[in-house]
């Protein structure tokens, strides 16, 4: 049963050959036998799940289910949930109830779908590698001794593990992308605005974009309709209606226009990458696609820039954590000065604070205009390229990451390594466009992802994109040996 997709479950719970609580239950028994290993879940909402999956049981057998009651699903750590721990990896709210929940879980909950825990993360979002967690690194499911990549990497090594059925992600630079490549399963980055960002703990509140991570690109479409659409509560969140995904799922490819950018293919690209890229072109080209050459030129300075926004984004962000309000508080401060500090440098962890003072210092006077504005004027030219290529054709391909997972410590001491390992994801966040991320292929036992970059509002075509690509391919459909 775990290691059918989220349409097989629906059918079996609303054929009644399995209800939500045994659903939940087998996936609670799986967390319990296989998370020592892995460290995917912070918290396992073990009672809360069991209480969710009886009233699911109930719609279901008075008929007033929707396609998704019953479903298990877990949470990224980031999405408030009321009266469950809401720590975003980081000790500073390891002691945080949510009084709310976020826009995200109200939805999962109206549709009726089961929590089954909160998955562990980077702290505040910030990493490639989900090593910078206060609850210690998250293990990549192909190989214990691999990152799943970050900082979404609990939710993706838990669905990659069959631990969950599906997992939210937040993507600020590549964090639903780069750990769905790393993991071998489906994610997926909506447009900026697609997805209420009310109760997603805010890291670059610019960038930041909450999404999806599942087995398939099928399912992606179904849980996408639950979270997508306008919410009052952020000002940010598009009124453009979401369409229903699941209808255009299997539309005709033919005539298809797929641009290939020469920026993403060259000496830093692992050579079983390119080459697993090269094969599923061919396998567009077979359904009728059209291959361009295309230009993304600034996708260079596309790092540089993200590293002064984001820092500066977070800076501001993060002020909030100050022991007064909410968060970890030191121990028997002498003044106000030395609760603030010591508050915040025990509670924050190495990296946060490292973007947190290149953030404030880019923000300051005297420098806002050297940095933050330039940075600014070039995530302008970044959103130009894009715009520019997609004039001629109608998905962008390319590979999600440079190379395939990297061992546990392996960059940890040089973060400018790190920060490449996103190098072809971060220009679509400050572009804001729709990106998803899909297997295509292994090497060295570890999986390839494979980037679909979609224009604005353009998730229909990109799952109908992946969807295509998933009845011709298997390896949507690999689990990892021992789990
Ligand atoms: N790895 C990038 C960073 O550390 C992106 C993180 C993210 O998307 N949340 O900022």
């Amino acid at each position: 049963m775990f290691t059918k997709s989220i349409a097989e479950l629906s059918q079996a719970l609303q054929t009644k050959k399995i209800s939500s609580h045994e659903l939940t239950q087998m996936y609670l028994e799986r967390i319990k036998q296989f998370d020592k290993k892995l460290n995917s879940f912070i918290t396992v909402t073990e009672e809360h799940a069991l209480q969710a999956a009886k009233k699911a049981d109930v719609q279901l057998a008075i008929g007033n289910a929707n396609i998704l009651t019953g479903i298990p699903v877990a949470q990224k750590d980031i999405f408030c949930t009321q009266g469950v721990k809401t720590s975003c990896g980081s000790k500073m709210l390891d002691n945080f109830i949510s009084p709310y929940d976020a826009t995200v879980i109200k939805r999962f909950n109206a549709a009726g779908m089961v929590m089954l825990g909160k998955t562990n993360m980077d702290e505040f979002a910030m990493g490639s590698s989900n090593e910078n967690s206060y609850y210690g690194p998250v293990k990549n499911p192909w190989n214990l001794e691999y990152v799943p990549g970050g900082s979404s990497g609990g939710s993706a090594a838990a669905v990659a593990a069959n631990l969950a059925p599906a997992a939210t992600g937040t993507d600020t630079g590549g964090s639903i992308r780069q750990p769905a490549a790393f993991c071998g399963i489906s994610g997926i980055k909506p447009t900026y605005g697609r997805v209420s960002r009310y109760g997603m703990i805010a890291f670059a509140s610019s960038l930041d974009q909450g999404g999806l991570f599942a087995k398939s690109a099928e399912d992606l479409a179904l849980l996408l309709n639950v979270i997508a659409g306008f919410d009052e509560n952020d000002s940010t969140s598009a009124t453009i209606a979401a369409p229903y995904y699941a209808t255009t799922l299997n539309n005709s490819l033919k005539g298809l226009r797929i641009g290939l950018p020469k920026e993403f293919f060259n000496e830093a690209l692992d050579k079983d990458i390119a080459n697993a890229i090269q094969a599923a072109v061919k396998v567009y080209e077979k359904l009728g696609a059209t291959i361009h050459e295309i230009s993304l030129p600034r996708t260079s300075l596309s790092i540089p820039a993200y590293y002064v926004i984001a820092p500066a984004e977070c800076s501001s962000n993060l002020a909030r954590f100050d022991g007064v309000r909410y968060g970890h508080r030191c121990d028997a401060p002498k003044d106000l000065e030395d609760l603030y500090k010591r508050s915040r440098s025990e509670g924050f962890g190495k990296e946060v604070t490292r973007r947190i003072m290149i953030g404030t210092y880019a923000l300051s006077a005297g420098y806002f205009d050297a940095y933050y504005l330039k940075a600014q004027k070039i995530r302008r030219l970044v959103a130009q390229d894009f715009h520019e290529a997609f004039k001629s054709v109608d998905v962008i391909l390319g590979p999600t990451t440079p190379s395939p997972a990297f061992k546990l410590g392996e960059k940890t001491s040089d973060p400018l390594s790190m920060y490449l390992s996103d190098i072809y994801t971060i220009a679509v966040n400050l572009a804001g466009l729709p990106g998803m991320s899909i297997p295509a292929g292994f090497t060295a036992g570890l999986p390839i992802g494979m980037q679909l970059i979609g224009n604005a509002f353009g998730e229909a075509k990109l799952l109908n994109i992946a969807h295509g690509y998933q009845k011709e391919t298997d390896w949507h459909t690999k689990t990892p040996e021992g789990f």
